[in-house]
């Protein structure tokens, strides 16, 4: 079976005319679907496939804290819990947590307080899994993607959905959404997170060096990605409510 991976690094990551290894534009997103309440046991969940990468996120909460001494009395506590399934990679990952999974729990966790109304829910914890089944790059925004709609989806007040996306730099090219060669060898990867009702930034993240027009430009570009996402998202979860609609005027 083919690898939708190359291990190896290309010759040609973008072409003079910026078309890139995946035959994507530079301002090209990947192919995106959202599914919203995937989870019965949860409290709120989504499902996202976002180029290869597919991603469940489930919410819990707010619910009693355990240990009880963790507890917040002013507010809830949030916790997170990013996971790469064994299967997610080109090489078995080993299962549990890991430097990197510890700190992509962090930044998710950080870009998702802010858009929550934590105050709403003393003494309460609120815990949010991010479980990636397929990696493809960009999992941190893609998980974060979905946590705020497993958030929303558990009724959980926000000040607005949180909405990532990446900008890539490959030479004098600066490119959106970042595919998994471009990660492996392009110059610099930007992942941002906003809240977008808000537009304030929850995540800003960067690898490489770029000089400061070519940050203003990424970001620019980053928030172009991010207003796209953010259609989906909301269309993701009006949809059960349309199809209840439709089933309700007897349409379907
Ligand atoms: P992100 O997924 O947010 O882009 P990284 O830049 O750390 O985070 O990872 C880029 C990609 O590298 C991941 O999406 C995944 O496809 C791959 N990757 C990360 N960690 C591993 C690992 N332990 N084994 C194999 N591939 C990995």
């Amino acid at each position: 079976m083919n690898s939708i991976f190359t291990e190896e690094k290309p010759e040609v990551l973008i072409q003079e005319d910026g078309t890139r290894i995946d035959g994507r534009k530079p301002d090209e997103m990947r192919p995106i679907s959202i599914e919203v309440g995937v989870l019965r046991k949860a409290n709120g969940s989504a499902y996202l496939e976002w180029g290869g990468n597919r991603v469940l996120a489930a919410v819990y909460g707010p619910r009693e804290v355990h240990p009880r001494h963790l507890a917040l009395p002013d507010r809830a506590l949030i916790r997170c819990r990013y996971n790469m399934a064994p299967f997610s990679t080109e090489e078995r990952k080993r299962p549990g947590p890991d430097r990197r999974s510890v700190e992509l729990s962090k930044v998710i966790r950080e870009a998702l307080i802010p858009a929550i109304f934590v105050e709403r829910f003393p003494n309460t914890a609120i815990d949010i899994f991010v479980e990636i089944l397929r990696s493809d790059a960009g999992t941190r925004i893609a998980g974060i993607t979905a946590a705020s709609l497993a958030l929303a989806d558990a009724g959980i007040p926000l000040r607005g959905l949180v909405t990532g996306c990446t900008v890539g730099k490959i030479g004098k090219w600066l490119v959106l959404d970042v595919g998994h060669e471009e990660d492996m060898w392009g110059d610099a990867d930007i992942p941002l997170a906003m809240i977008m009702e808000t537009q304030e930034i929850t995540l800003l993240q960067s690898d490489g060096t770029l000089t400061p027009e070519e940050f203003k430009e990424a970001l620019n570009l980053a928030i172009k990605g991010c207003t796209y996402v953010y259609e989906l998202q909301k269309e993701a979860l009006r949809r059960p409510y349309v199809v209840v609609e439709k089933e309700v005027k007897g349409e379907v």
